[in-house]
């Protein structure tokens, strides 16, 4: 096993991996920073979503990983296994042991697909799909363009999971490409969720349940988790959260939004809270316990929407924090928990759902965001890919800006 030192190591070169270690190469050049990322590719995941949509290829959210690590930050190109906090070091799947002074862990969600009873087998084929990977995406839309009618089936799962919204948004796309094929009339199209609303902050929920599920004619049915796929027999089985009971629900399309968890190595570390969540203060992103430690984006505790739009907020109140501790002061920024959804419901048509963490609006725009716009989908396809890549992943809190 070899032993390698850096000043400042962060888990995960995702969205917020990135943004953080592009931050501080870009404020402070001098740190010694090292990114421990296994993936020689990184997604623009929220294009996913339009993907499965048809309205993108999904070639268009990948790049080369090479091309977005700062300049001047050491890429350790491994997976880490195992975190010990109390000894301030790390060992990775190569069997380097990585010591460090400060530590960001960013290593996102882990997508449990073996957790729904026959889903591996039969994902990718049978009508069953889902937008949550790269592999699967592209599936999505030759679903939606190969179903003839019948059920068509859209689910959420009973854990937290990132994006929310995502598990609808691809519904409304089908309905409305069903339409414009003219074969809406054959198709019954059900959202069965385990939650027990249909977006966790009221003002967006309201809209979207008054204004946007009445007249696209879909079966919504709440506390509903699936809990196995049979592909070959095209049937899904549910448990009914307050019943107890099994449903089974046959169907011509099924897309999962498969249930998700923290990262296996975060959960057996001394880093996570009971949860399995990197224990971090809600408004510091500093460790409950380890105040060398730091945590943002869908790995971390923060109780708020797990989305990209959330890490544009917290990398720069992490990175201002941890050069703060690193000069022996309090953390001086807070984080309020601001997260946003752009709720597709439509080609051409989406809620732009923005909140804290008392579910209280925050908006961006000076007219009503619960209502369903155009331009506002022209931001999520056009505007918000540009902010992430030249923003958000060279930690800039705004596109050509520091
Ligand atoms: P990620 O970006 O997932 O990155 C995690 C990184 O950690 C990865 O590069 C991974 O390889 C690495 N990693 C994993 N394990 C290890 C390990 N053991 N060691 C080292 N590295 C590791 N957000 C929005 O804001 N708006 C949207 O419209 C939106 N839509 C979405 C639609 C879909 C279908 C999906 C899937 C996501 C969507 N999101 C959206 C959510 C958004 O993509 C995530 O919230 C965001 O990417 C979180 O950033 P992260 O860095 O925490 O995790």
């Amino acid at each position: 096993m070899s032993d390698i030192h850096h000043q400042i190591v962060v888990i995960g070169g995702g969205a917020a991996g990135l943004s953080v270690a592009a931050r501080l190469a870009r404020i402070t050049p001098k740190l010694d920073v090292a990114l421990v990322e296994p993936s020689d590719t990184h997604y623009y995941q929220p294009l996913w979503t339009l993907v499965g949509g048809g309205e993108f290829r999904r070639e268009k959210s990948a790049r080369p990983m090479s091309s977005l690590i700062p300049a001047g930050v050491t890429w350790i190109r491994d997976a880490v296994l195992n975190v010990w906090p109390e000894k301030n070091c790390l060992q990775t799947v190569g069997e380097q042991r990585i010591s460090y002074d400060w530590l960001v862990v960013a290593p996102g969600i882990q997508i449990d697909w073996d957790k729904i009873k026959g889903l591996p087998e039969t994902l990718g084929k049978n009508g069953v799909c889902s937008n949550y990977s790269y592999q699967t995406a592209s599936y999505t839309w030759e679903c939606l363009q190969n179903f003839q009618g019948g059920e068509a089936l859209f689910t959420f799962p009973a854990t937290p999971i990132k994006c929310a919204g995502a598990p609808q948004k691809i519904m409304y796309l089908a309905e409305e490409h069903f339409r414009r094929r003219g074969i809406r009339h054959k198709a019954h199209i059900s959202y069965l969720c385990a939650t027990p609303v249909i977006f966790s902050c009221p003002h967006y929920a309201k809209a979207l349940m008054d204004n946007v599920i009445p007249p696209r004619e879909i079966d919504v049915a709440f506390r509903h988790n699936l809990i196995a796929v049979r592909g070959e027999a095209k049937e899904a089985v549910f448990q009914n959260l307050e019943t107890n009971e099994e449903v089974v629900r046959p169907f011509d399309l099924l897309h999962v939004a498969p249930p998700m968890s923290a990262p296996d190595f975060v959960k057996r570390s001394t880093l996570a809270n009971d949860a399995g969540w990197v224990d971090v203060h809600k408004h510091t992103l500093r460790h409950n316990r380890f105040a060398n430690v730091f945590a943002l984006g869908d790995a971390s505790s923060l109780p708020t929407s797990k989305t990209a739009a959330a890490v544009r907020a917290q990398f720069p109140v992490l990175t201002q924090n941890l050069l703060d501790a690193m000069a022996g002061k309090e953390p001086t920024t807070q984080y309020d928990g601001y997260t946003s959804c752009p709720l597709v419901t439509g080609y051409g048509k989406l809620i732009l759902a923005e909140f804290d963490y008392d579910l209280k609006p925050r908006e961006t725009f000076p007219f009503d965001q619960r209502v369903e716009r155009k331009s506002m989908y022209l931001l999520k396809k056009y505007v918000l890919p540009v902010i992430y890549w030249d923003g958000l992943v060279r930690g800039r809190t705004w596109p050509w800006f520091g």
